[in-house]
C-alpha cells in the first residue's frame, strides 16, 4: 500500500483529523471503511487559528499517552437549561442529554471518547494559547449495510442569561456562538457492523471565556453531533465540555503598604493575589505608627486594635442582549438595533470577624502583627475570575476593615491609660484573582513534544507498525508517485 506511507510523510502539513485517520488506518486495517471518508472542515473564524496551530501538535499527541478521561454519568437530565456544576475536580466533562429525542435508533448508537487532558486555558485571556480538545466520535453500527446520509458535529458557546433583557423570552436568555463545525460524512455512506471512529479536535482560542455558572450568567460549551441514517430516527449526541482557566500563582506573596492619614498608622500586608476556589490563604498584616509621643503635651497616644473583619467580595457584570424581536427598531431603517442591558450582581463569598488573635507591642517603636487565614470553603461556590468579550466579567476583592480606638497616657504615668473617645475604621481593598488550579496540566504549547531538532539524521526505522515491505514498495513502485498527485 504505497500511498499510506506517503500519507504519513505528508502529514506534518495536514490537519489533525487526517493525521489521526491515517494512523488509524495503519494500526487498525478493519477501520478503513470508516476513516476512508475524510472529515471535511468548514472553516469558521475560531477554527482558522487552529488550522495553523495544529501542525505543531500532531507529534505531541502521539508522544504523550492520552489521558483517559472519566466518562460523565450517563443519567438523563430532564432540563438541559438547568446547568449542574460538577463537583468532582477530576471530572471535567459533563454530560447532558436532550430529552426531546425520545426515539432511539435500534440500528446504531453514538458516543464519544475525549483523548485530550482536561480543557484548561493557562494564563490571562490576552496571552493564553488556549486549550486543545480532541477525541473520537464512536458510531456503533449494530447491523451490516447501515446507510448514513450524513454525519455532522458542532461546538457552540452557549450563554444563558439568568436576568435576560426581556424576562421569559427564550431568545433573549440564550445566545449561542459557533466555535467549530465538522462534517464527518457528507454523502450517503454504507457502514459495516462495528464501531466506527471519527476523530475530531478543536483548539479553543485563549481569549474565549471559561465555563462558568454564576448568579447572572451561565457559559458552557455545548458539543453536539448528529447522524442522519437512511432509515430510522436521527441519532444525536449532546455533551458539555468544561473549559477552565488557570492563572499562574506568583511564587512570592504580594506586598502592599497602606497609610491612613490623619493618623500615623501604616499597614504593611503580604498576601497571595491569586487564590483557588477551595483553599485557605494566609494574609500577613503589620500595623506601624500605633504609638505617638506628644512631647509638648507630655503624653503618649496609642491606637488600639479592637476588631478586624475581612470579606471576599465577588462582583459580576454582564450585558444581557435583546433578541431580534425585543430589540428597539431603528426609526429610519426599521431594522432591529443592537441593544443590551447591563446586569450587575455582588456577593460576599467568605468573611470573618476577629476580636483577638494579634500580637500588640506598645513600646515606643511598637507595632501590631497578625496572620489571618482567609478560607474559601467549598460551599462558597466561588466563580472564577472571568472576562469575556461580550461584557461578562467576574472580579474579586478582599476587603479588610479594622476598628482602632485612641487612648492616651501621661508620659510620667504610662500605666494611667485613658480612652480619648476617638475611634476610626481603617478600610483596605485588595484586588485578588480566583482561578482554577493548574493541576498537573501544562499548556499544550508548553508541553515538550519531539521537535524537529530531535529527529536523527537518518530516517526513522519502521520497526513497530509499518512492515518493512511497505517502505520498499513506496520507494520502488511508480504507482506511489501517482498516488501522491
Ligand atoms: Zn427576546
Amino acid at each position: 500500500m504505497p500511498h499510506r506511507v506517503v500519507d504519513f510523510f505528508r502529514s506534518p502539513n495536514d490537519s489533525i483529523h487526517n493525521i489521526k485517520a491515517s494512523v488509524q488506518r495503519r494500526s487498525n486495517p478493519s477501520s478503513r471503511s470508516a476513516s476512508r471518508e475524510r472529515p471535511t472542515r468548514h472553516s469558521s473564524p475560531a477554527s482558522s487559528v487552529f488550522e495553523a496551530a495544529v501542525d505543531h501538535l500532531q507529534s505531541q499527541i502521539y508522544a504523550a499517552p492520552p489521558v483517559k478521561m472519566a466518562e460523565p454519568p450517563k443519567e438523563k437530565q430532564k432540563d438541559t437549561h438547568s446547568h449542574h456544576r460538577l463537583s468532582f475536580p477530576s471530572l471535567h466533562l459533563g454530560g447532558s442529554k436532550s430529552s426531546k429525542d425520545q426515539q432511539v435508533n435500534p440500528y446504531a448508537s453514538l458516543d464519544w471518547k475525549i483523548e485530550s487532558p482536561p480543557a484548561v486555558m493557562h494564563g490571562e485571556p490576552e496571552n493564553s494559547t488556549g486549550a486543545l480538545v480532541s477525541g473520537q466520535l464512536l458510531l456503533d453500527v449494530k447491523e451490516d449495510d447501515f446507510e448514513v446520509e450524513n454525519f455532522t458535529g458542532k461546538l457552540e458557546i452557549h450563554v444563558i442569561h439568568k436576568r435576560p433583557f426581556t424576562s421569559h423570552c427564550h431568545n433573549c436568555a440564550n445566545q449561542t456562538t459557533e466555535v467549530k463545525t465538522w462534517t464527518f460524512l457528507s454523502e450517503p455512506t454504507i457502514l459495516s457492523k462495528r464501531i466506527h471512529e471519527f476523530p475530531f479536535s478543536v483548539l479553543l482560542d485563549g481569549h474565549l471565556p471559561a465555563s462558568t455558572d454564576n448568579p447572572l450568567v451561565t457559559i458552557r460549551y455545548d458539543f453536539s453531533a448528529e447522524v442522519t441514517p437512511r432509515n430510522g430516527p436521527v441519532i444525536k449526541l449532546a455533551k458539555n465540555i468544561d473549559v477552565k482557566r488557570s492563572v499562574q500563582v506568583p511564587e512570592q506573596p504580594h506586598h502592599s503598604i497602606r497609610i491612613f492619614p490623619p493618623t500615623n498608622i501604616a499597614a504593611s500586608v503580604h498576601f497571595s493575589q491569586v487564590i483557588h476556589p477551595i483553599s485557605t490563604n494566609t494574609f500577613n498584616l503589620r500595623l506601624d505608627g500605633i504609638v505617638k509621643h506628644n512631647v509638648d503635651a507630655k503624653s503618649v497616644e496609642y491606637w488600639k486594635l479592637k476588631r478586624l473583619s475581612w470579606k471576599l467580595e465577588e462582583n459580576m457584570v454582564t450585558v444581557a442582549p435583546a433578541c431580534e424581536k425585543h430589540s428597539p427598531k431603528d426609526p429610519e431603517t426599521g431594522l432591529p438595533t443592537k441593544k443590551g442591558l447591563k446586569r450587575t450582581d455582588a456577593r460576599t463569598i467568605a468573611h470573618a470577624d476577629m476580636h483577638s488573635g494579634w500580637k500588640s507591642d506598645y513600646s515606643p517603636s511598637g507595632c501590631i502583627e497578625m496572620e489571618i487565614q482567609c478560607a474559601l470553603p467549598p460551599n462558597a461556590k466561588a466563580a472564577c475570575d472571568l472576562k469575556g468579550e461580550d461584557g461578562t466579567e467576574v472580579t474579586h476583592q478582599l476587603v479588610v476593615e479594622m476598628v482602632v480606638v485612641q487612648e492616651y497616657a501621661p508620659t510620667a504615668h504610662p500605666k494611667h491609660i485613658t480612652p480619648t473617645g476617638v475611634a476610626r475604621i481603617l478600610r483596605m481593598h485588595f484586588g485578588v484573582v480566583i482561578t482554577e488550579r493548574a493541576g498537573l496540566g501544562v499548556s499544550w504549547d508548553n508541553e515538550a513534544p519531539p521537535i524537529y531538532q530531535d529527529v536523527p539524521p537518518s530516517p526513522p526505522s519502521y520497526s513497530c507498525d509499518i512492515p518493512y515491505e511497505s517502505v520498499e514498495d513506496l520507494t520502488l513502485s511508480p504507482g506511489a508517485d501517482e498516488a501522491t498527485r
